[in-house]
């Protein structure tokens, strides 16, 4: 079985005898939208680690439990899981021992190569009772620990030598030091946050740390380890790429828009995206609709580029969760029949133009384009922020196969055609890395171009290796959407 995850970490070393439980719990609660399958918050105080994990939303904590929870610092984690099945032992923090010494992992990511991993650990008795990759990480971890006498900065190196993925961790030991891993390409955020004079802390976005009234110091490098505790913070640069690989799809549509990665404002990004996206594909229209939430950031853009009105003409049911991290294709289609409703008074009689962050298999942005329809809309033009997805995600972005992404086969006036909009306008790949504002080369566009950094490195690596992160999804003999 397979589980991949895109998930969301947050890490805390305040001074004893602070309970640190509160302030995660909130950090977390800012992460939600980053996994909703499981949620996990691990402490430590001098009665060592305590983990506490529960299937669900952040909020099946109860305060009290929250409240009553000892710990000077602590590592927590939301989780979404690409398979069907969603096990409490599969939450994290993952809990597992050097020797005598006990660790909790909280990862972010896809280790493309952790099933060769996990088949060497095995064969030194290495015992596994989850198949993540999260267990793989932690197991090969412990063994480095075990070589180098405990060793952090040197196991971390080995570590860093083996793992070939996307990857962001928080790892906390018993003695309360807190270490925050970014791999080498930067696929992943992470970063480095102050919540007073004695407390510091890490997570996946920023937002967490205004959500816990502290700041944005900087973020985790890419190949950095950052040793955190109350009063330092110790960075060393383990691995460094000349290349880059940050996820666009991270500015595009799965961080928060008041979150800001690698020194650029999401929400300032989505905009700059929907201004581009204006001038490249411009419409005779009378107003604007974004599709809530994640459209908002770019139909503002537009708006002020095409001087056009921005109109709120789709209601969200704010308590139906978002489409994309819903877990099967039957709870997805459910959810969008749940989830939005035109306003007919905004509606009726104009030309629209309807704005969104990406196309994944087209089957919601029909759906929307029916429902406006539904309500009298003379026209709909549809414009798209990200470029078209032609290619799965093997860093823990849960894209479908191949076979699922209609941009993959289908030309964009097919699509159009398919999802019954008047016209249709993408975002080109140019364009996005403009409006990121990184250079297009220190970006992962694998999911658009096909261009897998990772690809090089599995170079020499086993058929196996490579069967795994590339051969699972093969392209697919096109099908009608
Ligand atoms: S393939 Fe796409 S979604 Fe995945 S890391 Fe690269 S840019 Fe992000």
């Amino acid at each position: 079985m397979k589980v991949k995850e895109a998930c969301g970490v947050v890490g805390i070393s305040a001074v004893p005898p602070t309970r640190v439980a509160p302030q995660m719990y909130v950090g977390l609660l800012a992460l939600q939208h980053r996994g909703q399958e499981s949620s996990g918050l691990c402490t430590v105080s001098e009665e060592g680690l305590e983990s506490r994990r529960r299937k669900g939303l952040v909020s099946k904590f109860s305060g009290t439990e929250i409240d009553r929870r000892k710990g000077w610092a602590g590592i927590g984690h939301v989780r979404y899981s690409t398979t069907g099945a969603v096990r409490l032992r599969e939450a994290q923090p993952f809990l597992f021992s050097a020797g005598n010494t006990r660790l909790a992992l909280a990862f972010n990511g896809t280790i493309a190569n952790y099933r060769v991993l996990r088949k060497e650990l095995r064969r030194e008795r290495y015992k596994f009772l989850t198949c993540t990759d999260t267990e793989t990480i932690a197991q090969l971890f412990a063994a480095k620990l075990r070589k180098t006498g405990h060793d952090y900065i040197s196991s971390f190196e080995s570590l860093m030598e083996e793992l070939i993925g996307g990857y962001s961790l928080a790892i906390l030991n018993e003695k309360g030091d807190l270490f925050a891993v970014r791999d080498p390409f930067g696929f992943k955020p992470l970063c480095l946050g102050r919540l007073s004079q004695e407390s510091f802390s890490v997570s996946s976005e920023s937002v967490a740390f205004d959500t816990m009234s502290g700041q944005l110091v900087r973020d985790v490098k890419p190949g950095e380890v950052v040793k955190v505790n109350h009063d330092s913070v110790e960075g060393v640069q383990i691995q460094k790429e000349e290349r880059h690989a940050h996820c666009m799809f991270e500015y595009v549509y799965f961080s928060r828009p008041d979150s800001v990665i690698d020194g650029r404002s999401v929400y300032q990004v989505r905009q700059r995206l929907g201004r581009k996206l204006a001038k490249i594909h411009p419409a005779k229209a009378d107003l604007i609709i974004p599709v809530p939430d994640s459209g908002r950031g770019a139909a503002t853009g537009f708006s002020i580029e095409s001087g056009l009105p921005i109109r709120e003409g789709l209601m969200k049911n704010r308590y139906i969760g978002r489409t994309f991290i819903m877990p099967t294709q039957g709870f997805r289609e459910f959810s969008v029949k749940l989830k939005l409703n035109p306003v007919r008074s905004v509606v009726e009689g104009k030309n629209i133009v309807l704005v969104d962050d990406s196309i994944v298999r087209g089957t919601t942005i029909k759906h929307i384009v029916r429902l406006l329809r539904s309500v009298g809309a003379k026209s709909i033009h549809l414009r798209i922020s990200c470029p078209p997805i032609i290619m799965p995600c093997y860093m823990g972005i849960d894209f479908p196969t191949r076979r699922e992404l209609i941009a993959a086969d289908y030309s964009v006036e097919e699509i159009c055609q398919y999802i019954g909009a008047d016209s249709l306008g993408y975002m080109s790949v140019d364009g996005l890395a403009e409006a990121i504002e990184i250079p297009r080369n220190q970006l992962c566009l694998a999911c658009l171009t096909g261009d897998y950094i990772l690809r090089e490195r599995l170079k020499g690596q086993s058929v196996e290796a490579l069967e795994t992160a590339f051969s699972r999804r093969l392209p697919s003999p096109r099908q009608e959407p």
